[in-house]
């Protein structure tokens, strides 16, 4: 799979903080990768450093295939960035701020750039806001209006610095919805403190902790599909139930939660779809309400690796 952000032993100290430390991170191509890390992990650093707006004291990056030099104007045209405070003149109508956008990163007649505006503003869900004044739109309005600048060149790679942050849930939902459209047309990299919008939406995950990597991979990974089922049987079968499972060379533990719920944590996933479901209605010959297998929440991965370090500090 080919990459559209990677970065090698990217470092920026500021005076006295180590913003990032040798940070080699990788956004698959095609991918909606969620950006994590507590306040201050360097995050928007990064995002800064590759928009080319902060220079790293040490390391590179490429973007989209080239090398990020603060001043190569025509990979700059094919990534869209929505910063984490944007500024609009508030007095600047809706259609005015894509149109002044579209001036300055397109090339094209004027009927060209009005289309590359309509269609931005269809794309973000604002057409009918097309001239309200920017200090007439509510906060998800706003964000959708800076989603709406950052891709109105169509790029190729999407990076949104906590596009959802201040917003109230339905705000949340029309951004997250945003991003979600716009999956597939490009590369989408953002970053976020709301764990349970990009477990839903992203498919790659990059972590970050006080300037370091922490870890980084499909989101499959971090849920850890598949390794523990859960089962629940109609009526409790007592104790003993299911206990002939753990004999099984595919089944690892075998735990009785009461009231005819069961876990079963196994080695071998494939084995245990063919199996499980035979085997529990064989030894039980009661009805199976539930079998399913568990998924962790990404907070919770995170939270567990975020203390993890903390303790590892600590010691
Ligand atoms: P948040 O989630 O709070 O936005 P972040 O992960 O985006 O945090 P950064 O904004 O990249 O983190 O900051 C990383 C560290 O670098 C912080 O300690 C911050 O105070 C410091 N820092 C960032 N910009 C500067 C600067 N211009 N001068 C000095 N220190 C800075």
């Amino acid at each position: 799979m080919s990459t559209a952000v990677e970065t090698f032993g990217l470092t920026k100290r500021y005076r006295r903080v180590d913003a990032l430390r040798s940070v080699d991170l990788t956004v698959p191509e095609g991918t909606v990768c969620g950006f994590l890390g507590p306040n201050g992990a360097g995050k928007t650093t990064t995002m800064r450093i590759l928009m080319g707006l902060v220079r790293p004291t040490q390391g590179s990056a490429r973007v989209l295939g080239n090398a990020v030099t603060g001043d190569d104007v025509a990979v700059r045209a094919r990534v869209g960035y929505l910063s984490q405070d944007p500024a609009f003149y508030p007095r600047f109508r809706v259609r005015d701020v894509l149109r002044f956008v579209a001036r300055r990163f397109l090339s094209g007649s004027r009927a060209q750039i009005e289309t590359s505006v309509d269609e931005a503003l269809e794309l973000v869900g604002l057409t009918d806001r097309a001239d309200r004044r920017v200090k007439a739109l509510s906060g998800g309005e706003r964000q959708r209006l800076g989603i709406g600048q950052a891709v109105i060149g169509r790029p190729d790679l999407l990076i949104l610095d906590e596009p959802s942050v201040g917003l109230d849930p339905e705000g949340r939902f029309q951004v997250l919805g945003l991003i979600d459209g716009l999956r597939g047309r490009m590369t989408i990299f953002y970053s976020s403190h709301i764990l349970d919008d990009v477990q839903r939406i992203a498919d790659h995950i990059v972590m970050l902790d006080r300037g370091e990597i922490v870890d980084q991979g499909p989101m499959e990974r971090f849920l850890g599909t598949g390794a523990t089922y859960r089962v629940v049987l109609d009526g409790d079968t007592g104790g003993a139930g299911l206990a002939p499972l753990r004999a099984l060379p595919w089944v690892r533990e075998l735990t009785h939660l009461g009231n005819g719920g069961w876990e079963v944590a196994v080695t071998d996933q494939s084995a245990a779809e063919r199996e499980l479901l035979r085997t529990v209605h064989r030894l039980s010959g009661a009805v199976v309400r539930e079998l399913r297998p568990l998924m962790r929440s990404l907070e919770e991965v995170y939270l567990g690796v975020l203390e993890g370090r903390n303790d590892d500090r600590a010691s």
